[in-house]
C-alpha cells in the first residue's frame, strides 16, 4: 500500500505570481525521527503507512506523493523594521492542502526540503536543532489552547548542513490553516498589483474569513478580522510568558495563527523586558513589547489592502486608521481578562486591574516564576497551606504576604468555593512550559548522541500542561543558575 494524501489544492491554483512551482530536492537516507499520529489522523492521512520507509520519504521530500503540487510560496515583508520586497519560501515547500476532520483546510508544508528561487543565498536546508525545537514548541502552544501552526513530523535527512559548523540536516512538516502571511499581502502591493491583492484577499476570506463574505465591506471587514485575531493572539501569548522572538511581518499570519519557532522562548522568572533572541539586539521584539508590535505589523497590512477600500486615498487611510484602533482595546480586553482568570477572579470590580498589576510588579521586582507562581497560586487559593509554594517563587517572601491578604478579601467577595477556584485557575494556568534548559537538554541528546528518548519525554509531558504529572514534575522546574538558556538562535 502507499500512503495516501487526499489533498485538494487551492492556493496552486492562484495566478502563477503567488509561487514558483517547485519540488522538494532529494535527500541521501531518510529516517523518521518522530511522527504526530494524532494529529496525522486529523489530517485523514494513514500513520502507520507514514511510518514505513515510503512515508519518511515523502516526509522528507525524497518522494513527491500522489496530488501534490509542490510550490514555494511568495512573499516579501519587514524584519526588524527593515522592509525586503522579496523574500518568500527559501527554505520551504507547499505540498498541497487536506481537509481535516473539523472541515478545516490545511497546508502540508516541508520545511527544509531544499532550495527554491527565493532561497537567496540560503541552502534551502534546516538543521535539526531548529526543526526539534520547533515541534517541541508548536505541539506545546496546540497543547496549551493557542492558535499555532502544528508539527506533523521530523525526519533525518542523512546529510549534513554546514552552519558554524556541520550539523545534522532535518526536515519539519508543518501543518498550518494557511502560510499566507502580512508579506504575502506586501509582496503584491510593493509590485502595485492590485488585483493580486484582491485575489489574495477573495481566497483568504474564503477560507479564513467565511464569515465575512456577505459583509458590505469585505475587505475593511476582513482588516477588521485579522486585527481583532491577532489582538486576542498576543494576549495569548502574554498570559503564558511567550515570547516570539521574530515578530516580523513575513512572520504575522493571516489567520491568527502562531508561525515561525525561530529564537522564541517562554520566559522562566516574570521580566516584562525580556528578550532571548540573539538577534534581537535593540530588544525591538521584547516580551511586553509585542502588543505594540503586532499593532505596527498589521498598520502594515492596512498599508496594503487601502486601494481596496476607496479610490479616495484620504478617506482610505482614515477607514484603516478607525480600524486598526481597535486593536489597542481588543488586546487590553483579551489580556485584562486573561489575568483576571489567572488569579481566580470571576467577576470584574473596580480595582482589579490594579491589584493584577500589583502582583506583576512585585514578580518582576523579585525574580518570581512566571509560571509557577500562578500555577501555586491556584493551590493557594484552595487552601492557605499552600502559600509557601507562591511565597518561595520570590526573592523577598513578604513582596507577596501583602498581596495575598489584599487578593484573599477580593476573592472572598464570590460565592465559588475553594477547590472550584483552584479548578478553574489550574485550567488556565499551565504547570508544565516548554521551558528553554529542557528543551536545549532535548536537542543537545538528539544532535550529539543521536539520543531521542528526551524529546519524546518532552514531547510527552507538554501534551498535557495543565495537568499536574507528579510523575514528571521535575519537568515544572525553572533551570539552575548554570542552566540557565540567555540566548535563543534562529538556526536557519
Ligand atoms: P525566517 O527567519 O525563518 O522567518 O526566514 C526569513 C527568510 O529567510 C524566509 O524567506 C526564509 O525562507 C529564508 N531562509 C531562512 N533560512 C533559509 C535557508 N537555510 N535557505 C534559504 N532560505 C532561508
Ligand atoms: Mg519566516
Amino acid at each position: 500500500m502507499t500512503v495516501h494524501f487526499p489533498f485538494q489544492n487551492s492556493y496552486s491554483a492562484l495566478p502563477d505570481t503567488f509561487f514558483a512551482r517547485v519540488a522538494p530536492t532529494p535527500v541521501a537516507a531518510p529516517r523518521l525521527i518522530k511522527l504526530n499520529r494524532p494529529l496525522a489522523v486529523h489530517l485523514g492521512l494513514d500513520p502507520d503507512l507514514l511510518e514505513t520507509p515510503e512515508g519518511a520519504e515523502i516526509l522528507a521530500g525524497k518522494t513527491v506523493p500522489a496530488g501534490a503540487d509542490p510550490i514555494a510560496m511568495a512573499y516579501a515583508g519587514h524584519q526588524f523594521g527593515q522592509f525586503v520586497p522579496q523574500l518568500g519560501d527559501g527554505r520551504a515547500i507547499l505540498l498541497g492542502e487536506v481537509i481535516d476532520k473539523d472541515g478545516v483546510r490545511r497546508d502540508i508544508q516541508l520545511k527544509g526540503s531544499g532550495p527554491t528561487p527565493f532561497s537567496r543565498r540560503g541552502d534551502g536546508r534546516a538543521a535539526l536543532g531548529p526543526v526539534l525545537r520547533e515541534y517541541v514548541v508548536s505541539e506545546a502552544m496546540y497543547a496549551l489552547g493557542i492558535p499555532t501552526t502544528r508539527s506533523l513530523a521530523a525526519v533525518v535527512t542523512g546529510e549534513h548542513v554546514i552552519r558554524e559548523t556541520a550539523l545534522p540536516g532535518a526536515v519539519l512538516t508543518r501543518v498550518a490553516a494557511s502560510h499566507i502571511r502580512v508579506g504575502t499581502f506586501q509582496y503584491f502591493a510593493v509590485r502595485r498589483d492590485t488585483d493580486a491583492i484582491r485575489r489574495l484577499a477573495d481566497h483568504v476570506i474564503a477560507r479564513h474569513y467565511p464569515e465575512l463574505s456577505g459583509a458590505e465591506r469585505p475587505y475593511h471587514a476582513l482588516l477588521a478580522g485579522v486585527v481583532a485575531r491577532q489582538a486576542d493572539l498576543v494576549a495569548r501569548w502574554l498570559l503564558v510568558g511567550f515570547i516570539h522572538g521574530v515578530m516580523n511581518t513575513d512572520n504575522t499570519s493571516i489567520s491568527g495563527e502562531t508561525i515561525d519557532y525561530g529564537p522564541c522562548a517562554f520566559m522562566d522568572s516574570y521580566d516584562p523586558a525580556q528578550v532571548f533572541s540573539s538577534i534581537d539586539e535593540m530588544g525591538r521584539y521584547a516580551y511586553a513589547n509585542q502588543p505594540r508590535i503586532g499593532l505596527w505589523n498589521l498598520t502594515r497590512l492596512a498599508e496594503c489592502l487601502l486601494p481596496l477600500f476607496s479610490d479616495d486615498q484620504e478617506k482610505a487611510i482614515e477607514q484603516a486608521q478607525e480600524i486598526l484602533g481597535a486593536f489597542p482595546d481588543a488586546f487590553t480586553r483579551a489580556y485584562q481578562a486573561g489575568l483576571r482568570m489567572k488569579v481566580g477572579l470571576f467577576t470584574e470590580r473596580d480595582g482589579d486591574e490594579a491589584l493584577i498589576q500589583d502582583l506583576l510588579d512585585a514578580m518582576a521586582k523579585n525574580a518570581a516564576d512566571f509560571t509557577l507562581t500562578f500555577r501555586k497560586l491556584g493551590d493557594a487559593a484552595r487552601d492557605a497551606a499552600a502559600d509557601e509554594h507562591v511565597r518561595a517563587q520570590f526573592i523577598d517572601p513578604a513582596a507577596f504576604d501583602e498581596w495575598a491578604k489584599r487578593w484573599r478579601e477580593r476573592i472572598a467577595a464570590e460565592p465559588q468555593s475553594a477547590s472550584e477556584r483552584q479548578a478553574a485557575m489550574h485550567a488556565v494556568n499551565p504547570a508544565f512550559i516548554p521551558r528553554n534548559h529542557r528543551v536545549e537538554a532535548v536537542i543537545r541528546a538528539a544532535v550529539d548522541n543521536d539520543d531521542y528518548a528526551p524529546f519524546e519525554e518532552l514531547v510527552k509531558v507538554l501534551a498535557k500542561p495543565y495537568d499536574d504529572q507528579p510523575e514528571y514534575a521535575a519537568y515544572q522546574d525553572p533551570p539552575l543558575p548554570d542552566q540557565r538558556v540567555l540566548r535563543t538562535f534562529c538556526g536557519t
